[in-house]
């Protein structure tokens, strides 16, 4: 097999050696087949050629024309030549101005036809070319009258030098690609070949052609991390699972001090209908935070108890875990169905007794964390599985969990207002129900970017809110002082205004290094309103629900992601009561305050993961990041959203027909297994 030319180093590409190479490695390019696998982030058309009589101020373009005049060259200063040219296409006149390029007097003959690129400025009423470069006309089609990728760069390395090393690159690998994607393949997707995409969307013929190149190489992308997802999952799309049968939930709903919105109703009536066919049922709620998504997740597990199966519903933390257990457990327990409670730092003896009851089925619905995964928690029976806040597991704990049981059902929820785009690929196997409304007589939370100036008023602020009755969360980025980082600590500032500022109020403090038990004793104490002021790290990022907080003061907000300070806000906001979101921002960038000014402009997570995307550059999505799965080469998830549908199709159909196994797939089969072995290397298990 050829592998190996596209292994070899990249110094002995032509024109490249050890040097070069060195400073190639900063851009990540190492083989050759980084090389072809570094694409264009631009192109620069130069292959239309414009009248002289039409050039626009600051466009960037190509002319051909004639030499009128001979180059001249002035010297106005040491360290500066500049040579002035005069050139006509019959349409009008355009001055050339080169500037320290004196070489290029001697390559300029009058009378001859020459093809010039660059760009136009107007002085005066004069339109000039400045740098442009040429070619003689008979002659050109290197630099000039075609179309030329333009690569991201690095100190040292220019664009003449990328394009050289990708050009000889390509010279190198011609005749020796291996076609991985199978004929009928590419033909049922109109997908070009191996050979003619790396050279097109390197150095295009036409923006035609490079688009089909494109094309194949973003479908060829998503393709491999699509089915390298299946893959890992060991699941397929269509897997068979347990057939529930009809419950009355007029019961559980009678219960509940409120009536679904209808967003919800569709929601759940979208998994009773998974959960009632034959199909295993893999479905992703999306909803913003406080849209309701726990009773959801309680329905389904109480239509897999009536259904005579146990249900697990799984959470990223204890705090949470523990929340749950405690709303849920009274409701469902009322209507006879026993639900406990496991987590990570039970005492041992506890943990023990918990997965003995799960084991003889005692146990209807089994809350907890990651403890639950363990290997030894064996149910009797389990028909569903439910995973709270899914961003915060990674993808192979998915996988771990799905496989105990007798193929359970799957319901996965996540606040993380991951753009819908970016959803379908890390869940490419899910179907997604939205929950897009919030319940209603919510007030939009109001959220002000303040800076160190305004700290007595906040104070003064927390103390008015904590007078009618209300609570205050304040988040601080680090556990305890640092002598490195400069931000406010939880410890420090709990001590501090317990003394000081805010003297007289209760104030509780919760971070991840404190034992479970005091967390917990700490939380409860802040639920049943025993506290007034709960200063925190992120550990109540995600999940907690307690109404009648209604202030979120959020200290050093610079240093949080946009998506974690909307989920942040999203503690408070879950009541009747009006509520506050404060953003100290102690950073006086430009950067910093266009971020809180989204913040204070939307409520909506998914504007706000747009915005966020916007200011990061796609490659920097939080979503994949968290996720663990790699950055994309040349798939854009916004610009591909048609062919990440087509994807789908392909994986399905693939998928459905075991094709894999057949021998025309087994190419891509071992190309599947090699980028597997690679890329998710690193999967995040946290
Ligand atoms: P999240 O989607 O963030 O998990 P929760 O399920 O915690 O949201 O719900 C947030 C709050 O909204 C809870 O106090 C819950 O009782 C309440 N709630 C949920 N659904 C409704 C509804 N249809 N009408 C009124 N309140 C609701
Ligand atoms: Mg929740």
């Amino acid at each position: 097999m050829p592998q190996d030319i596209f292994g070899q180093s990249i110094k002995y590409i032509k024109g490249v050696g050890e040097a070069r190479a060195k400073l190639l490695s900063r851009l990540g390019l190492f083989t050759l087949s980084d090389a072809l696998n570094y694409f264009p982030r631009e192109y620069e058309d130069r292959t239309t050629l414009k009248r002289i009589s039409e050039l626009v101020d600051g466009e960037e373009c190509s002319i051909k024309g004639n030499l009128v005049s001979e180059a001249a060259e002035t010297r106005p200063r040491r360290n500066l030549t500049i040579t002035k040219a005069l050139v006509t296409d019959g349409s009008a006149f355009l001055s050339l101005t080169w500037f320290n390029q004196g070489y290029i007097k001697n390559s300029l003959k009058v009378g001859e036809e020459y093809v010039f690129f660059g760009r136009i400025k107007r002085t005066g009423m004069r339109m000039e070319m400045h740098n442009p470069v040429m070619e003689k006309a008979e002659n050109q089609g290197k630099s000039t009258g075609r179309i030329l990728p333009v690569y991201p760069l690095t100190k040292g390395i220019t664009q003449t030098h990328v394009r050289n090393l990708v050009e000889n690159a390509l010279a190198q690998a011609q005749g020796k690609y291996q076609e991985t994607l199978p004929n009928t393949l590419r033909q049922a997707y109109k997908l070009c070949e191996i050979s003619f995409s790396y050279e097109q969307i390197h150095f295009p013929k036409s923006l035609a052609h490079m688009a089909e190149a494109r094309k194949r190489l973003v479908f060829e992308e998503l393709l491999l991390l699509q089915l390298g997802l299946f893959k890992m999952k060991g699941t397929s799309s269509a897997q068979k699972g347990l057939r529930f049968g009809e419950v009355d939930m007029e019961p559980l709903l009678k219960e509940l001090p409120f009536s679904l919105t209808d967003a919800q109703q569709r929601t759940f009536e979208e998994i009773k209908a998974d959960m009632e066919s034959d199909k295993r049922m893999n479905r992703l709620v999306q909803g913003d935070v406080g849209s309701g998504k726990t009773i959801i997740a309680v329905m389904a597990l109480y239509k897999a108890v009536k259904n005579g199966y146990q249900g697990a519903f799984m959470v990223p933390t204890e705090i949470l875990a523990e929340q749950h257990y405690q709303s849920i457990a009274p409701l469902l327990e009322k209507l006879g169905v026993s639900v406990r409670l496991l987590t990570g730092s039970m005492k041992k003896k506890a943990k023990e007794e918990v997965k003995e009851l799960v084991r003889n089925g005692y146990v209807d619905i089994l809350v907890g964390t990651h403890a639950v995964l363990e290997d030894d928690a064996i149910f009797a029976n389990l028909g569903l599985v439910v995973t709270d806040e899914q961003h915060r597991f990674g993808v192979r704990q998915r996988a771990r969990l799905s496989i105990k049981g007798e193929n359970p059902d799957l319901l996965v929820m996540t606040a993380t207002p991951i753009p819908r785009t970016l959803s379908l690929v890390l869940y490419g196997d899910l179907d997604v129900s939205v929950i897009d409304t919030l319940p209603p007589n919510r007030k939009p939370i109001k959220t002000y970017a303040v800076d160190e100036s305004m700290r007595q008023r906040i104070y003064d602020f927390i103390r008015k809110q904590v007078a009618e009755g209300r609570q205050a969360y304040i988040v601080c980025p680090l556990v305890e002082d640092s002598e490195e980082i400069e931000a406010e600590s939880a410890e420090g500032l709990a001590e501090r205004i317990r003394d000081q500022e805010l003297a007289g109020l209760r104030v509780g403090l919760i971070h991840g290094k404190m034992k479970a038990q005091e967390k917990e004793a700490t939380m409860r104490a802040y639920v049943d309103g025993q506290l007034d002021v709960l200063v925190s790290t992120t550990v109540i990022e995600v999940g907690v629900n307690v109404p009648n907080a209604t202030l979120m003061v959020i200290e050093n907000a610079e240093r949080f992601g946009l998506a974690q300070l909307h989920q942040l806000r999203g503690r408070v906001g879950r009541g009747a009561h009006q509520s506050y979101c404060i953003l100290f921002n102690q950073s006086k960038s430009a950067i910093s305050k266009q971020r809180m000014e989204i913040m204070t402009k939307s409520n909506d997570g998914f504007v706000i993961s747009e915005k966020d995307l916007e200011l990061r550059g796609p490659g920097d999505v939080f979503g994949v990041r968290q996720h663990g799965l790699p950055e994309f080469r040349i798939a854009n998830l916004y610009r591909d959203m048609d062919i990440l549908k087509e994807v789908q199709g392909a994986v399905k159909d693939i998928l459905d027909r075991n094709l894999l196994e057949t021998p025309e797939y087994q190419l891509l089969k071992a190309r599947l297994q090699r980028f597997f072995e690679v890329k998710f290397k690193e999967l995040s298990l946290n």
